[in-house]
């Protein structure tokens, strides 16, 4: 036995043989599993054309029509943040965890959704789609990454989702959700010592569920502050600068809304307390 082994590998033409077989076996599970957005083949999965996105979904139903209407979802997202989408991309909508987990084996929990911007791809997750309200909102919410990441830099874009409360706050902000009401969301911040003294939090992808919950609505209802208080030009002036230098943050709030950032947080929370 051992020798015909060793007569296998001494082989030369078998042992191109084997190299060939392992290649193939790397390439197609690649194809099947992270590299399946630029597989030809994309088995299980409806195809829908929109002019700047291609959207792909398994088990389309009634309650996803919203695939339909993706050209008018990047015009109000655009207009919105006052960006245009640069680059053409592709978007998944999953049902399945099995999914999740082919496509993005590093991902902690197969559930969720997210954009991969550097390669102009997004993945709504299985939970978004069992999610009441549908796959919308999350949708919205993964557009808005996906528009600001491609109006900046990949490295300036990585710092970016480090620092998370203003991408995240927009983005929550403009899909319209929140993990809490508002009065429950502060009666919550209390609880949890959360002093209305901070923006440069972790990265979401280092929290754990309650708390990406809990700065998430910090973020989200900042940002709705901000706008109700001063208005969408000044936000989008304030984007603008931010994605140009991410560091810069604190010195921005003085040039764009004539406050320092302590002082524009103390507000924010005593719109709480009114
Ligand atoms: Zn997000």
């Amino acid at each position: 036995m051992k020798k015909k082994i060793k007569a296998i590998f001494t082989n030369k033409w078998l042992r191109y043989l084997i190299l060939l077989l392992v290649f193939m076996g790397v390439i197609s599970y690649l194809f099947w599993g992270p590299l399946f957005p630029w597989n030809p083949f994309k088995i299980g999965y409806q195809k829908i054309e929109s002019s700047k996105a291609t959207v792909y979904i398994s088990d389309l139903t009634e309650k996803d029509s919203v695939v339909y209407r993706v050209d008018e979802m990047l015009r109000e997202e655009e207009q919105f943040h006052s960006l245009n989408y640069v680059d053409d991309f592709k978007i998944f909508i999953l049902d399945k965890d099995s999914d999740i987990r082919r496509f993005l084996p590093w991902l902690r929990s197969p559930g969720y959704s997210v954009s991969l911007s550097l390669v102009n791809v997004i993945y709504i997750g299985p939970m978004a789609r069992k999610s009441q309200t549908g796959i919308e909102p999350i949708l919205k919410h993964e557009l808005s990454h996906l528009l600001i990441d491609q109006n900046t830099t990949f490295a300036k874009a990585l710092k970016i989702h480090g620092q998370g409360w203003l991408t995240e706050g927009i983005a929550e902000y403009y899909s319209g959700r929140s993990f809490y009401g508002k009065s429950e969301f502060f009666t919550l911040a209390k609880m949890n010592d959360l002093y209305f003294t901070s923006l440069y939090e972790k990265n979401p992808l280092k929290m754990s569920t309650e708390e990406v919950k809990l700065k998430y609505a910090y973020y989200r209802y900042f940002v709705e502050f901000l706008v109700e208080n001063y208005g969408m030009e000044k936000l989008q002036d304030y984007l603008k600068r931010y994605i140009d230098n991410p560091d810069a943050y604190k010195d921005y709030f003085v040039e764009v809304y004539a406050m320092n950032l302590d002082d524009i947080l103390q507000k924010y929370k005593t719109s709480f307390e009114e």
